[in-house]
């Protein structure tokens, strides 16, 4: 083997507690790997299927040395992870993805100017840092436009529309201050994504682009493959890669993009590690997101994302959970569950992949 890879038997350090690490772990533990979960928090459903649990501080330098010192290589299952501390740990042992990669996805500011300029179409954007930028955004952009705080915004959080300029003031007083973006409102015809896959040589595995819908910004459910012609899933796949390569990705990266009533595609956001829109591939690609992740991680040929079935993957959102027996009781259905204890409205629970042959309905 080359260097760059390790063998069944090494440990993988995942930063982050949450289910794309219990299923990080999950699929490493299957290739003969430990896992070692380093996670702030007191409920991580990661840590209940790995081998390790390290609770501490994102700063707390003693412990991520003895963290570093008992794995093999470090991966992220959370891209709010401080970069700073994914460079101390880079002293010790290889970081996949490395802190540069996070600087520019966990900034939704960064993120849309380094797209730009790799050439890569988004939505037309603008830097809001106070009052007077959102009145220029909407004379810029127009009416709608998007306001979205530049850092720690997911499933729709920190996001605020803009219909008319009665609107700034509220949405200025909901920024209370905040760094954000503005960008134009995109009519798309429908949401896609690609996981793509890329290893610590440049070797490069991406699955089919899926249909994701979504609502109040949170995923509900994701179609595979996406409703949309071969020339246009083959552009999308490019993007994904490109991005991936052009940033330097080792591991996974997750490219949300919007397909507009034009047939262009304009890229929403990234994130580099596995992706709610690619738990479909459990199930029903030969090889799932999770151990792509992981080969990827530790410098492994990558497995092939071949498509066995067509899938509707439907997340269970809150008490929807409490509804196991049914989707058990359903031929067809694939039940996970995260393991989470509280059943808050809105927290991801677990999902359901529901499989049909290929190019069924
Ligand atoms: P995000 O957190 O950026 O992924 O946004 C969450 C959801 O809001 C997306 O999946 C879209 O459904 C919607 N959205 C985000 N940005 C735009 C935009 N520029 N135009 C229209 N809809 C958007």
């Amino acid at each position: 083997m080359s260097g760059d890879s390790l063998a069944p038997g090494a440990t993988i350090g995942i930063l982050g507690g949450g289910q794309l690490g219990r299923m990080t772990a999950m699929a490493a533990a299957r290739l003969g790997y430990r896992c070692h979960v380093y996670a702030p928090e007191a409920e991580a459903p990661a840590a209940e299927v790995a081998a390790a649990h390290s609770r501490a501080a994102w700063d707390d330098e003693e412990a991520l040395a003895a963290f570093a010192a008992r794995v093999d290589v470090v991966t992220l299952e959370w891209e709010n992870v401080p970069p700073e501390t994914v460079d101390f740990l880079a002293r010790f042992v290889p970081t996949r993805p490395g802190a540069a990669v996070l600087r520019t996805t966990r900034d939704r500011l960064e993120e849309k100017a380094a797209l730009d300029e790799l050439g890569v179409p988004v939505a037309r954007f603008l830097p809001v840092d106070g009052p007077e930028d959102l009145e220029r955004a909407a004379r810029t952009l127009g009416v709608p436009f998007l306001v979205k705080t530049r850092r720690f915004g997911y499933d729709g959080r920190g996001q605020w529309r803009v219909d008319a300029a009665s609107d700034l003031a509220r949405v200025a007083d909901a920024l209370a201050g905040r760094p954000a973006i503005a960008e134009a409102w995109v009519d798309f015809r429908l949401e896609i994504s690609v996981v793509t896959a890329r290893g610590p040589d440049g070797a490069r595995a991406s699955f089919d682009p899926v249909h994701n819908v979504h609502e109040g910004g949170i995923l509900r459910r994701t179609y595979a493959p996406a409703p949309i012609p071969p020339d246009l899933a083959a552009r999308a796949v490019a993007v994904a890669e490109r991005v991936a390569a052009r940033l330097g990705v080792v591991g996974l990266l997750a490219v949300e993009m919007f397909v507009t009533r034009e047939g262009a595609i304009l890229v929403n956001e990234l994130a580099p590690r596995p992706h709610n829109s690619g738990h479909w591939t459990l199930d029903a690609c030969l090889t799932s997101q999770f151990e792509q992740h992981v080969r990827a991680v530790c410098g492994l040929p990558l497995g092939s994302p071949a498509r066995l079935f067509d899938a509707t993957m439907i997340n269970l959102l809150g008490e929807e959970a409490a509804d196991w027996r049914r989707w058990l009781e359903e031929p067809g259905a694939r039940l996970h569950l995260y393991g989470k204890r509280e059943m808050r409205p809105g927290r991801k629970m677990g999902h359901v992949t529901l499989l049909r042959p290929l190019g069924g309905r």
